[in-house]
């Protein structure tokens, strides 16, 4: 397969791990990453630190500005394939170009989960996942003093500490369904609320919001079943889901994830899913696991693109680091401290 055109969609750590494989067990192969981001490949674990200004926006890329350009690999930034037709092997763009493959790694990660019944407050509410939101958190973080954080997921963690050592007020409203990819129990419950007070965090875990409303760039109105307070900003933080919906038409197999065996492929020949946006059958537990984590992903990528090119390596996951999360099988590589 060495002069066949391979492409990636995605530029995260899977997709970069599975670029630079492939670059290296097929020095004659056309290689092409479509990002849909501007950004060239980051650590999205140190937004956080960015967001804080502990660390400098430029010191999270993944590898070096020329890193593809010495490796002959097209990266393609701001290019977003919005469908892939795969009886004719071809991605297509948003601007409408149609591109041509004969080997594809779906790469394209995960975006944060918004609960239905909060949608309606999206646009009043900030995520963290992309350098473009690590800007406009800093931004916004200029103007307020306080931020409420809804939800709980790793991620949340992270930010909370970082928002704390800048001096502002986090006030936090636990949400049992959002400890995505950790299964929520009392034990962690009461462990998450006991080190977010320690901290002097305002935590709650019994709230619901009824509503939120924007009363001023710095002012946001919340309103919630017990008492109603303004904050400066209103972090939505309930896990990661896989960013696939353009792929619903495809004819791929989508669960919560993109369906794939253990060697990382889809039902069509020459297709594989790697990182946050595959679900990964395992054998032993007889179902389908789904990857979190920057290893994970990096890993995933690695077997992904070993795989296109002939290997019959299966993605490992070993039962016990498996757990099961509203039915919902997880492997995680990312266990961190708060
Ligand atoms: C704030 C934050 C903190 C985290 N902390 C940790 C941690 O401490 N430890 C840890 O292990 N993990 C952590 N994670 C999770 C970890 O970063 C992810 O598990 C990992 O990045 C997954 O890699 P990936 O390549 O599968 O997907 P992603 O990193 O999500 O990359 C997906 C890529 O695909 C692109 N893309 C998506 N759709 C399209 C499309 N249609 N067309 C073109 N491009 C597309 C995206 O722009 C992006 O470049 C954290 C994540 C965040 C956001």
């Amino acid at each position: 397969m060495s002069t066949e055109r391979f492409v990636i969609i995605g530029n995260g750590p899977a997709a970069n791990e599975a670029a630079t494989t492939l670059r290296q067990r097929a020095p004659q192969s056309g290689i092409t990453v479509f990002g849909k981001e501007t950004t060239r490949s980051y650590k999205p674990h140190l937004l956080p630190d960015v967001v804080a200004g502990r660390l400098d926006a430029e010191k999270i890329f993944a590898s070096p500005e020329d890193y593809y350009n010495e490796r002959d690999i097209q990266l393609r930034l701001g290019q977003k394939v919005v469908q892939v037709d795969f009886n004719k092997y071809q991605v297509i763009l948003e601007h409408r170009e149609v591109v041509s493959f004969d080997g594809l790694i779906i790469a394209t990660g995960g975006k944060p989960r918004i609960p239905e019944p909060l949608e309606v407050f999206e646009d009043v509410m900030m995520t963290l996942k992309t350098t473009e939101d690590a800007r406009l958190w800093i931004d916004r973080l200029a103007r307020v003093d306080s931020v409420l954080m809804i939800g709980g997921d790793l991620t949340s963690l992270s930010l909370t500490r970082a928002l704390i050592n800048i001096g502002k007020k986090v006030f936090f409203i636990i949400d049992a369904e959002s400890f995505w990819p950790l299964p929520f129990n009392e034990r962690l419950h009461q462990e998450i609320h006991a080190r977010l007070r320690e901290k002097g965090v305002d935590v709650s875990s019994s709230r619901k919001i009824k509503r939120l409303t924007q009363l001023s760039d710095c002012s946001i109105q919340v309103e919630t079943d017990c008492a109603d307070f303004e904050v400066g900003i209103v972090g939505a933080f309930f896990g990661l889901v896989p960013d696939v919906r353009f792929l619903a038409r495809s004819g791929l197999d989508i669960d919560r994830g993109i369906l794939v065996d253990e060697n990382l492929q889809t039902r069509f020949r020459n297709v594989f899913a790697a990182g946050d946006c595959a679900q990964v059958y395992n054998p032993v537990i007889r179902d389908y696991w789904v990857s979190i984590g920057y290893d994970n992903a990096r890993t995933l990528g690695r077997i992904a693109a070993l795989n296109m090119l002939g290997g019959m390596i299966a993605a490992q996951a070993s039962p016990e680091s498996i757990f099961s999360l509203n039915g919902v099988q997880v492997n995680t590589s990312w266990w961190m401290e708060f």
